[in-house]
């Protein structure tokens, strides 16, 4: 998606450093950060929200991936979060994992 924030991060347009990444998903540090360490868990593949996503295959991707990125950050205690829509929050349309460890603000 050309006008895909996390997409033109993904495509390398900002020179965003990966803190993570492998096939299905890459991890940045996210730019207004809400715990001492907030991580995204981004897939490569375009998928505007959880209500849009019927890939069981890549959800369970992107879990993992949550779980190797904790890892290599060194986290033992983490909490992740998921904004679908809107309403609930959600501000940028490309499915995303939050990671949050520390003095969590959210
Ligand atoms: P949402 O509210 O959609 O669940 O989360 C979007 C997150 O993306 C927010 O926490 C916001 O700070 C972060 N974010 C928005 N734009 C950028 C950006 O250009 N770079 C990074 N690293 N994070 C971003
Ligand atoms: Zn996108």
């Amino acid at each position: 998606m050309s006008d895909c924030i996390f997409c033109k991060i993904i495509n390398g347009d900002f020179n965003t450093e990966f803190v993570y990444e492998n096939e299905y998903a890459v991890v940045f540090r996210d730019i207004n950060p809400k715990a001492d360490t907030h991580l995204l868990v981004v897939p490569r593949k375009h998928v505007e929200s959880l209500n849009e996503l019927d890939d069981e295959f890549l959800l369970g991707k992107l879990m993992m991936t949550v779980k190797e990125a904790a890892k290599k950050a060194g986290l033992k205690s983490y909490r992740t979060v998921i904004n679908t829509g809107k309403e609930a929050g959600q501000e940028v349309f490309h499915l995303h994992i939050h990671i949050l460890a520390g003095s969590i603000k959210l």
